[in-house]
């Protein structure tokens, strides 16, 4: 189906030729034993960009080794030592920005300009921020008396194994990275299959900064790959972001031999509009955050896409409109185009999936504000199916119900605060919330009953190093982004009592 055209990419794209192939293992990149390969697509284009080796058990077994191996050093290392190098990394992901966000935008499809160079940026700040950070690992002391007192230490826990998915693969393997390594722990990472090219330009970059076997990679599926990592019986850390489903898998695999888990999986976000926020004044604010909330630039592939948009019923209609207007000037197109504002869907399943829920709706009676049921992949066209906006829905609905992981907002309208605040936890996950009001006590008032693990008032953002960041119910286990979190979820507390 998709041509092999890597050449093409070569006055484009500074490909990560040395690591093509390879598996980082040890500090060295090897291919893997079977000698099989994988293609990474560009989802814009529908053409090969590189080939990458394609990892199973075997690679995984030579790659927890070297993390075992490289781990007793390594945790005795200053915790400050380690942040330099944290901080070494990120400073050199900045110098060579541009050619990393050219590589993540072909195979993402996330455009350039609005979402990957800023994904890259990030990716540096967060690498800072561990190297910043990582030194204040203090413990606690506790006087017991004369003569007596207990004080705890923060203890590694070894070899950490994470996973990540494609939508945003820079920045969640800088969080882990700053994260496992930070603490002292050595790590083995898998990136996923449709996007593993920046990842291994960042491995690259990090060769000669940490000691041989510390940060090690395995690029391959999810079975072969990702499944012997989680199974592994010397992997004492699983942290995994990616969908609920697999986060099951891999949180049963880690119970069987009491591996610790961090899980950040999927949402179905509200996104609460109060009618002073859509003044006359205020509308095109407004309908830009609800934008922004959505993540369309990023085809609303994104874990806190405020994907159900409850409006005030006085501000339904001018708020949709003004939605629609705004979504009718920005570019879908080419990710690599800087005029493009919105890219494409990661691959030809997923672009699928999005498809069918947009039809299901639209067969129900959904109203479409903006958009069409797109058609059907074909072997030619990029996954574009442009934004969406669907009214006239019923709660009991998938589309309302499931995360999409696509361009596609069900707007609800609402009246009653009580029946609101009620759709919105109306659901079993629990990652993000957005509430736009300027009265500040309705907005606590929202933000206390909202069950979420990260709530945005009057702001449509991305995560910040420094906060904890982490899902309720089944949107995850743990928090990542902040010192708070890694410590707790990435080391154990070790408590001495000593008598003098
Ligand atoms: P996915 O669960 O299909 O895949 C994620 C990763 O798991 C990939 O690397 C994949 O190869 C691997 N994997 C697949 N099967 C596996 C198995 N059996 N054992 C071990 N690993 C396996 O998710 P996806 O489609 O790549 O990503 C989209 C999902 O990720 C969405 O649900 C989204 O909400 C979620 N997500 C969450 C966050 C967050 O911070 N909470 C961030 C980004 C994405």
């Amino acid at each position: 189906r998709a041509q092999l055209a890597t050449t093409s990419y070569d006055s484009e794209l500074t490909l990560p030729r040395s690591g093509l192939l390879g598996n980082f293992i040890g500090g060295k990149w090897i291919k893997p034993v079977s000698g099989r390969t994988m293609a990474v697509e560009n989802p814009c284009r529908r053409d090969t960009i590189a080939m990458v080796g394609a990892a199973d058990k075997q690679d995984v077994d030579a790659a927890v080794a070297a993390a075992k191996a490289a781990f007793p050093n390594w945790r005795r290392m200053a915790a400050r030592a380690r942040g330099a190098l944290l901080t070494e990394l990120g400073n050199r992901v900045s110098a060579h920005a541009e050619e990393i966000a050219k590589v993540l935008a072909a195979e993402t499809g996330n455009a350039l300009r609005t979402q990957s160079r800023p994904e890259v940026a990030s990716t540096a700040e967060v690498l800072r921020y561990y190297g910043g950070v990582v030194s204040e690992q203090k413990g606690e002391t506790l006087p017991l008396g004369p003569g007596i007192f207990s004080y705890t230490t923060r203890e590694p826990l070894g070899v950490v194994g994470a996973i990540i998915p494609w939508n945003s693969p820079l920045v969640l393997a800088a969080v882990k990275i700053g994260m496992a390594l930070g603490t002292g722990n050595t790590l083995v990472l898998k990136p996923a299959e449709d996007a593993p090219l920046a990842v291994i330009k960042v491995a690259e970059l990090a060769a000669d900064i940490f000691p041989a076997g510390v940060f090690n990679v395995v690029t391959g599926t999810g079975i072969e790959a990702g499944a012997p990592l989680s199974n592994h019986p010397d992997v004492s850390k699983i942290s995994f972001t990616g969908s609920v489903e697999v986060g099951k898998l891999v949180a049963h695999a880690a119970a069987d031999r009491i591996a610790k888990v961090t899980l950040e999986l999927g949402g179905k976000s509200p996104c609460v509009v109060y009618p002073d926020a859509a003044t006359p004044e205020q509308l095109d604010t407004c309908a830009t955050n609800v934008i922004n909330a959505m993540r369309f630039a990023r085809q609303g592939q994104s874990c806190t896409a405020g994907s159900r948009l409850f409006i005030h019923r006085d501000v339904f209609e001018p708020v949709v409109a003004k939605v629609v207007e705004k979504l009718k000037a920005m570019k879908v197109g080419d990710a690599l185009d800087e005029a493009s504002d919105i890219g494409a869907i990661i691959n030809a399943e997923r672009y699928g999936e999005v498809c069918a829920f947009i039809r299901e709706a639209v067969d129900r009676g959904a109203k479409v504000e903006i958009g069409q049921v797109p058609a059907p992949a074909n072997d030619t066209d990029g996954f574009m199916p442009g934004p969406v906006v669907l009214t006239g829905v019923d709660n009991s609905w998938r589309v309302v119900r499931e995360e999409v992981f696509g361009p596609v907002l069900v707007a609800i309208p609402w009246t009653n605060e009580d029946e609101m605040i009620g759709w919105a936890n109306d659901t079993h996950y629990g990652l993000a919330a957005y509430i736009f009001t300027n009265d500040i006590t309705t907005a606590l008032r929202a933000a206390e009953r909202i069950d979420a693990g990260w709530l945005q008032i009057n702001r449509a953002g991305g995560q910040i190093p420094g906060m904890s960041y982490g899902g309720a119910k089944q949107s995850g286990i743990g928090a990542e982004y902040s010192i708070e979190g890694a410590l707790e979820s990435y080391t154990y507390r070790k408590s001495v009592t000593v008598t003098v």
